[in-house]
């Protein structure tokens, strides 16, 4: 590929700052200083309590399903969505009640969520997809009347906000990934940022593989055994100690990225009054992590053949999510009922390039060949 779809952030102080941690091997320790610096970023950055880091999201959220979750139960989740969205709480014997999503932001649709509440809901699930806000009031309003708990999958949504709030401070429970291709990353890693004090308590336990090792860590207990679930869902130090630097630069990596996103919008602004394409809609309230750049195309067809088009160009375009509810697991998990838009949306999506490493010139030979796809010059 001449300009690939995906190249990690580096912010420039990891390899020093991993060095440092080789040279003094006792600062390996779980949860020890690069952890605690990594916490105070995070926790500053937010304006949020509690944050304990984990090898994933995925992990998070393994953890948020334990915390709000049995079998039985039910969890109401857009089918538009990375597969441990759903499947932390299908591992522990939950259902997925599949939601449709909204045809601007592509997000959980707030407005068909109250149909599918019943006495089993134990949560929601706000995933906030390529980082631009879910309505969370909404949200928030269905789950309180009824003791529900709002899961944020904050995956893609470091350093976005909804009305004036960080994305990821606003749910009862929200999970983060530092994977390789998000935002800010020390290869793979992940965090949980809790609200209530009581989930916090129990999260340390799940997190500890299901002991009473922080409450004994704290001296608050004198010896510390089994006593709930769990599993090893602690980070290894040398990861903290490269995420550090990246949770160094959370503004200036958006801004970066934000700049190469509106580029994105202005040059193609034409094709869309056109009515060949859909750009994304950014709502009001929203304040993007600027995650990934999308396009809606008016069919499946033109999707494919623009994706082949830019591939054969050496460009790394790419498509998103396989719904859910039509795939080979949760096609027997769902009710059958139809998800319009997600089903309506999915296949005419392609992404491009997007990550600070990428050059305006590359942003503007991208668009000439999507230009060029339509028969159009710039
Ligand atoms: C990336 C992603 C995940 C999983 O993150 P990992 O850190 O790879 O486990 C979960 N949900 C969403 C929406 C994601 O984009």
């Amino acid at each position: 590929m001449s300009i690939p779809f995906h190249v990690p952030t580096i912010t420039g102080s990891e390899s020093e700052r991993v060095a440092a941690a080789c040279r003094d091997p006792s600062v390996l320790q779980s949860d020890g200083p690069f952890s605690e610096l990594c916490a105070d970023l995070l926790r500053a950055y937010l304006e949020a309590e509690n944050v304990l880091f984990t090898p994933s999201c995925t992990a998070a959220l393994e953890i948020a399903a334990m915390l709000t979750v049995g079998p039985g139960d039910e969890v109401i989740v857009p089918s538009f969505t990375f597969v441990t969205s759903v499947s932390c709480f299908t591992n522990l014997g939950a259902k997925p009640v599949f939601c449709d999503i909204r045809e601007d932001t592509l997000n959980i649709d707030e407005s068909k969520i109250s149909d599918l509440v019943t006495s089993r809901t134990k949560a929601i699930v706000a995933v906030h997809y390529g980082g631009i806000s879910c309505e969370m009031d909404e949200i928030k309003r269905i789950a309180k009347d009824r003791d529900i708990a709002v899961v944020e999958d904050a995956a893609q949504a470091l350093s976005g906000s909804y009305k004036n709030r960080a994305l990821g401070s606003i749910g009862d429970v929200a999970c983060f990934s530092f994977h390789s291709t998000k935002n800010y990353h020390c290869g793979e890693g992940g965090a949980l940022v809790i609200d209530k004090p009581e989930l916090l308590a129990r999260a340390e336990i799940h997190r500890e593989k299901g002991t009473n090792r922080r409450a004994f860590i704290r001296g608050q207990i004198d010896k510390y055994t089994w006593v709930d679930r769990g599993s090893s869902y602690v980070p290894s130090e040398l990861n903290m100690a490269f995420l550090s630097c990246q949770l160094e630069h959370i503004e200036s990596v958006k801004r970066k990225r934000k700049s190469l996103f509106d580029r994105y919008v202005n040059k193609l602004q034409t094709l869309e009054d056109a009515g060949s394409i859909r750009l994304p809609i950014i709502p009001q309230d929203c304040r993007p992590s600027y995650h990934l750049f999308y396009m809606l195309l008016q069919d499946s067809a033109s999707r494919d053949k623009l994706l082949e088009h830019l591939q054969n160009k050496g460009i790394g375009a790419t498509f998103h999510y396989v719904p859910l509810h039509t795939s080979p697991v949760g096609s027997k998990l769902h009710d059958g009922r139809p998800l319009h838009v997600t089903e309506r949306i999915h296949n005419r999506l392609l992404r491009l390039p997007l990550y600070p490493n990428l050059r305006n010139e590359d942003i503007d030979l991208i668009c000439r060949e999507v230009y060029d796809f339509f028969g159009q010059v710039p």
